[in-house]
Formats: structure tokens, sequence, C-alpha cells
């Protein structure tokens, strides 16, 4: 028996006679099947290859178990450090109104003249005054509908108070305009780009498979009206201030390669693959638009190697996969809200209602619209920023969205990678933690982390260097043919 100490890990078996272990901090090795269990029965030998790449791994240590365990230490606070910066995103749902009827509306948004579902002045200033009270230095506002451009004077009106608290507080504040686009006027763009606001639109790939979904109030497709107003808010704005979201149906499920081609041909700088969430119009309409998850892990899949393909020839990373990469295969957290634990619900993001309602996601504004409020923390009219982000109701939701006390994360090899989301939970179950082994959540990030290893397994010189630039934002890593 040799003297080293087990350093806290996870395991699971890849059915290829190896066994992959992840340890506390994300770092992940993979052994062979008798390798591993020489090592689980401290039987394997200190001058063995393996022991030395495991022990610098932090999986053992030898004497020095002290020592280990506070550069464990060191590298979970890194991975968890989003954890300081309470809470950075906040959206504004300035209207629920809309000048289109997407088929999937996640948000079942209302009439375009159904003006009681705008967010009035006053809220929108008192909204952003609470969102100043929020510790973090770097505010991200978000601003969200309907279609936002239908109410812009608050938008406006909530861009200029931002700048004024900023300045007297030091912060620096970002901006976000999630728009449909097809609205919009040469002078809101001028006021984006006069106030450093990045507009955030929506394009579903080619015009059939765009207008396939993305309809307007008479059920027309809205590719061409979208492609004139994209092509003016780049104008404006400039290519590397216009980005754009795709949701993936049942329509687009099996064709996702030619997604990708259109968002290449039309200069966008990446793509995220986004499964549909089932809410608003897309749970009403679920039985035409939806899919199985294992499908979409699949297509997702085939897409992702695609995607590597065509970066032998031009920078265009997959964000979804550029994000757990960065998990696997470097030491820095990552802040993104869907995906952490704790859940990133009310911590991370933030949302306010066009009635000054506070939410802890988007997903719960959208469960709201459906009638039920389980998730409201409060309204920015009546509440204070204690009452709402130090209240019961927070607390309890952020200490039962962890997965290293959910079943049955705790166990799972992936659980460095992965995270929780309790609304959706909800929305399943009818409670914020459950057990997660067989769910939507769960299959998909399983089944694409466990993709995602497998290419890294298989993958070049060429095909790392694209992942690596990927992470790094760094085009020139790749020699490209
Ligand atoms: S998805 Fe967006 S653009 Fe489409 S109807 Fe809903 S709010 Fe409007
Ligand atoms: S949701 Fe599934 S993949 Fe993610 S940590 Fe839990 S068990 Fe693992």
């Amino acid at each position: 028996m040799s003297g080293y100490t087990l350093l806290p890990f996870q395991f699971c078996r890849t059915g290829r006679d190896e066994v992959l272990l992840v340890s506390e901090s994300g770092d992940f090795i993979f052994l062979p099947e008798a390798v591993f269990e020489r090592f689980i029965r401290h039987e394997l030998s200190e001058q063995n290859e393996d022991f030395f790449r495991l022990k610098s791994h932090l999986f053992c240590a030898g004497e020095d178990v002290e020592v280990a365990l506070q550069k464990t230490a060191a590298r979970y606070r890194t991975r968890k450090s989003f954890l300081r910066e309470f809470t950075a995103l906040h959206m504004l749902v300035v209207t629920l109104r809309c000048n289109q009827r997407c088929r999937y509306c996640q948000v079942s948004c209302a009439e375009k003249d159904a003006a009681m579902y705008d967010m009035d002045e006053e809220t929108a200033v008192r909204a952003v005054d609470m969102i100043f009270r929020s510790p973090t230095k770097h505010p991200k506002i978000e601003f969200q509908g309907g279609e936002p451009l239908l109410n812009w004077d608050v938008v406006t009106a909530a861009v200029i108070h931002a700048e004024r608290l900023a300045a007297a507080q030091r912060k620096k504040v970002s901006f976000v305009l999630c728009t449909n686009l097809t609205a919009v006027t040469r002078d809101q763009l001028e006021f984006c780009r006069e106030h450093d606001v990045v507009v955030s639109t929506s394009l579903d790939g080619d015009r059939s498979l765009h207008d396939a979904c993305r309809r307007d109030r008479q059920g027309r497709g809205t590719y061409e009206a979208f492609m004139e107003k994209l092509a003016l808010a780049r104008e404006v704005l400039g290519p590397d201030r216009v980005g754009a979201l795709m949701t993936t149906t049942s329509f687009s499920l099996s064709h996702l390669k030619a997604v990708v081609d259109e968002y290449v041909r039309q200069g966008m700088d990446g793509i995220f693959i986004r499964a549909l969430n089932p809410y608003g119009f897309a749970a009403e309409d679920e039985a035409e638009l939806g899919y199985d998850m294992e499908r979409f892990v699949e297509k997702y899949l085939e897409a992702l190697e695609y995607i590597i393909e065509l970066n032998k020839k031009v920078f265009f990373p997959e964000q979804f996969a550029t994000l757990l990469f960065s998990r696997m295969l470097s030491p820095f957290a990552t802040g993104f809200v869907d995906l952490q634990s704790p859940s990133g619900a009310g911590i991370g993001g933030v949302i306010y209602d066009f009635d000054g309602s506070v939410f802890p996601a988007d997903e719960a504004r959208m469960l709201a619209r459906m009638g039920d409020r389980h998730f409201c923390l409060g309204n920015v009219g009546t509440d204070s920023y204690a009452d709402i982000f130090a209240g019961e109701k927070l607390g309890n939701l952020t200490r039962g969205a962890c997965l290293e006390t959910s079943f049955p994360c705790a166990f799972c090899a992936f659980q460095a990678y992965c995270g929780t989301d309790p609304v959706r939970n909800y929305l399943e179950t009818g409670k914020e933690v459950r057990n997660m082994a067989h769910s939507p959540f769960c299959i998909k990030h399983r089944g694409i982390i466990m993709g995602l290893f497998d290419m890294l397994r298989r993958a070049d010189d060429m095909t790392m260097d694209i992942i690596w630039s990927w992470i790094t934002h760094n085009a020139g890593l790749v020699h490209r043919l």
C-alpha cells in the first residue's frame, strides 16, 4: 500500500475500459480502469507516470496534504469567484407589447397597442435605483420585452439615469437592447451608439427557418424586414455591436448546419445553439415545436463537429461549447447565470417586470405570465433592496439550488461544469429542488458534456487550437488553410 491521500473528486466510467476523474476544482484526467482500481486502493506506485499526473492535478497528495488542500481550495475559490459579482445582470422588461407574434414567444407577448403592459418612467427609475444598490461594480442592464423599442422613452430615461448613478458611484455600467429589430429607427440606433448600447437580436436561420416561427402579428414571416434593419443597425453601430441568438425548434433541429451557414453568411461572429424553453406560447405549442432532449443533444453535437470543421477556414465559435470547454480546460470562473451552482437566479441575474415586480430569472417571470407568481421576490414600488435581495425567499431559493447538496448531482462527475435551474425544476415537478436524474436539464447537459469530453479525447492539434481560440477569443491561434 502506497502512502498517498486521495483528495476530493468524482468519477464516471466512459464505457471504453477507462474512467474519467474530475476534481472538485474541475481538473480532469482519464485513467485506464485497471490503473484507477489500483489508485483508489492506494496500490498505485508513486513512481508510476499516472501517479505524477494525478498528484499534479490534485487528485491525491503525498505527505503535503495540507498544502494540496490549500491549493484545491484556492482553485475552488477562483472557480466560484462569480459569486463576488452579486448581482451583475439586471433585466428590465420595459413592455410586454410586441410588433411580432413569434410562434415560440416564451413571454406570451401582448398586442401592439396594449399600453397597460408598459413600464412607466417612475418604475424604471426605481428599478435603476435598486440596480445601483447591488454590490457589483459592473452592472449590466438588459432591456427586454415584448419589444423594448415600443416603449422607447422609458429605455432612454433608464439609460440616462443609470449613467448618472454610474458616474456618481464610479461603477461601470453596460447596456444591452434585446430587440427583434424590425421596428427600429435610425434615431433609436443613434441613441444606442451615443450611449454605448449593444444590440442583441434574433436570427433563427435562413429565410424559411426564420419565417417558420418569427412572424408579425398578421402571421407573415419577418426575415426580409429583419435583414433590412440588421443592415441599418450594423451601419450605425458597427458590426461588432450587433449580436444574434437563435432558438432551436422542431423545424430547425434537423437543419442546424443550415442555421450555422446562415450565421456565417450574415457575418455573425459565432452562434449559440439554444434549445427551446417550455414557457409561454412555446408551452402551448409544444407538440409541434418541441422535441426530445436526447435528439437535441445528438443534433447539437453533429452541428458542433461541423462548426469545428468550419473553423479550419474561419473563426466562428459555438458559444455554449466555448463556455463548457472553458470550464473543463481553464481554472477561471465563467459567469453564465443559466448554468451555475448555486443557481444564478437572483444572485447572478434578476428581472424587473413591466409593473415593477422582481423575479430571480427570466423564466420565473415567464411562469408568472402563465399565472404562477411563486418566484416573485417583491416590487420596486413597495419593497426595499434588503427585502428583495436579502429576504427569506431568495435565501431559501439559493440555499436549495446547489448541485453540491442535491442528489444525484453531488456525486456526478460533471458537477464542476454543470448548474441547476430551480425555476425549471418547479415548472416540471412543483418543487425547486428535485432528483435531476432523467430530467431534460440533466439529459441535455450530461449528453453535451460527455460529447465534449469525447471530442477532447479525439482532438488533433488543429482541433485543440480551435478550441483554445474560442476560449481565449484569439482567432490568431489557428493557422487556417
Ligand atoms: S419572441 Fe420576442 S419578438 Fe417574438 S413575439 Fe416574443 S417578444 Fe416579440
Ligand atoms: S444535472 Fe445531471 S449532469 Fe448536471 S450535475 Fe446533476 S446529475 Fe450531473
